[in-house]
């Protein structure tokens, strides 16, 4: 994982007071225990918001906005892939109080802005996040950033897959995680996998309930034998550009 230096977790009480007197951003990624195909990992959304949050702290931290990438929230509204073994779903109430709680207790330390790095795209989970984001400013005042990457704005910086929407575990996804944790794709299951052309954000507007109904038996869509290293990179950066553009945009920068 790159610059676990600009990791909260890391920095020791001491660091992290200084840190927050001086007013640090912090960013918190969001992701999901949740069925990745039969190639990648439960942790993958996990994997894919933390690598972008250190991309983007490190290039915030370049640019003089001193910034940290806090421990991710690895717990998710999932029910789509509810009926897949080691899929951990957890109720909107719980997701949205748990990312509320993280960000109350950053804001009264003293932190200067928190935005959200987020991967896991199941619209009840999304809506979580924006129930937090409201409790945090009706309580406090304070805003966090939380750039949707489902936007037009940001989906057309990301790849043809992702705006069809065809983007649970397919080549999107793989390449993400064989650009930050190449040792954990099932490279040869991922070598043997057939395209899935479904776009699972088309079959949740109309209404189906889980991946295995809307056709993705094996819990993934679009091509995981596609995905690439390079793809990988050139999205992580698209991303972080994305979190860094928010957090320039928040602070009016
Ligand atoms: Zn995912």
């Amino acid at each position: 994982m790159s610059n676990s230096v600009n990791a909260f977790q890391n920095q020791t009480w001491k660091e992290a007071r200084e840190a927050l007197s001086r007013g640090v951003v912090v960013i918190l990624p969001v992701g999901s225990t949740e069925a990745h195909g039969p190639h990648l990992p439960l942790a993958t959304d996990v994997i894919i918001s933390e690598e972008m949050s250190l991309r983007a702290a490190q290039k915030l931290n370049g640019r003089g906005v001193e910034t940290l990438a806090l421990p991710a929230i690895a717990y998710s509204v999932t029910d789509f892939s509810a009926d897949f073994p080691g899929t951990i779903s957890i109720r909107r109430e719980t997701a949205a109080a748990l990312i509320h709680d993280v960000c109350a207790s950053l804001y009264q330390q003293g932190a200067r802005l928190i935005a959200i790095a987020n991967s896991h795209l199941e619209p009840e989970h999304v809506a979580s996040i924006n129930k937090a984001i409201q409790t945090v400013k009706q309580e406090t005042g304070r805003a966090v950033a939380f750039p949707d990457k489902r936007r037009r704005r940001w989906a057309e910086k990301l790849t043809e897959e992702f705006r069809r929407g065809d983007c649970h575990a397919g080549s999107y996804e793989t390449s993400l995680v064989m650009a930050a944790r190449p040792e954990l794709v099932r490279e040869d299951v991922r070598q043997s996998l057939d395209r899935v052309p479904i776009s699972i954000a088309e079959k949740i507007k109309e209404g189906f309930g889980s991946f295995s109904q809307a056709g993705g038996t094996e819990a993934y869509f679009g091509d995981p034998r596609a995905a690439s290293r390079e793809e990988g990179e050139a999205m992580f950066e698209a991303l972080s550009v994305m979190i860094v553009t928010a957090v320039l945009e928040a602070l009016a920068l």
